[in-house]
């Protein structure tokens, strides 16, 4: 971060569109830890990613019998939007942002009273559970309380099937059109904000590279309606499968990043540079 806090301050009032990414990083201050950061989760016991690989969590009962236990356990149905929530709400009331991307899973954005039409949940939520068989969708507190009455692997009470939070794990595909959304605000944005994520994964460390690629036609800023509905029809929102990093990027670390489309500018390739990789913030 070389700009100080007036200058950004100045970007977010001249912004026409500005457009949130936010990552773990963002809740830690509510009482969620992260996952790779210095006390994550998976920083401190890598064994506990399998939990959030859907490979694992298919294959093997125990990891299931964890994984519910966590979601038991887990900080997220108590925890409380902190002033970065906030912060973001206060941008939405004055006009200024127009798409929220989050990595999170914890729905801390909606509690904090984001607009649901301006989130993009990117990796699922946890307040529904859903069978990977059959496809059944449910609220989570009922399954939760399931597991509390003594089944420690709730199947799916239609089919049979396993069961899990309707978050996208490691080995899942992104939903389709949630990824569109997101390429498309960030391709329309001039103000980017990164907040709390390690930019580490794909394709959600791709969308600040969008927006820096991106360019929108003069005149057109100002277009009403959804402001995440399609300007243009992009390349590249191809389905992405989510897996674990392969490697760290340098030079990219957490806190409010900026970049300003540029324009004009060449049309915009493929969405992202590297391969999509995929990157969730699973419920452990
Ligand atoms: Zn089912």
């Amino acid at each position: 971060m070389t700009a100080d806090l007036d200058t950004i301050a100045g970007w977010l009032r001249d912004a026409r569109h500005v457009v949130a990414l936010t990552g773990a990083g963002i809740s830690t201050e509510s009482g969620i830890p992260d996952f790779r950061g210095p006390e994550g989760v998976w920083t401190k016991n890598p064994e506990a990613e399998k939990t959030a690989t859907l490979q694992y969590y298919l294959a093997d009962p125990e990891v299931r019998r964890r994984a519910w236990q966590n979601r038991l356990r887990s900080e997220m149905w108590t925890a409380a939007p902190n002033p970065a929530h906030e912060a973001l709400v206060a941008l939405e009331r004055k006009g200024r942002l127009h798409a929220l991307v989050t990595q999170n899973v914890d729905g801390l954005h909606h509690r904090a009273g984001q607009d649901p039409g301006i989130v993009v949940e990117i990796h699922g939520n946890v307040r529904e559970a859903k069978c990977v068989a059959c496809g059944w969708r449910g609220p989570m507190d009922a399954v939760l309380a399931r597991v509390e009455a003594g089944e420690d692997d709730p199947p799916c009470e239609r089919c049979g099937g396993i069961l899990k939070s309707a978050t996208i794990s490691f080995g899942e595909n992104l939903v389709p059109e949630d990824l569109e959304r997101s390429q498309r605000a960030a391709a329309d944005a001039d103000v980017f904000l990164a907040i709390g994520t390690s930019l580490t994964v794909y394709p959600a460390a791709g969308l600040p590279e969008i927006a820096l690629r991106g360019r929108r036609p003069p005149g057109r800023h100002e277009r009403p309606g959804d402001p995440l509905r399609p300007r243009r029809r992009r390349r590249g929102a191809r389905p992405a499968r989510h897996r674990a990093p392969r490697a760290r990027r340098p030079g990219v670390s957490g806190g409010a990043r900026r970049t300003r489309a540029r324009r004009p500018g060449p049309p915009a390739g493929n969405t992202a540079g590297p391969p999509p990789v995929g990157e969730t913030r699973p419920l452990r």
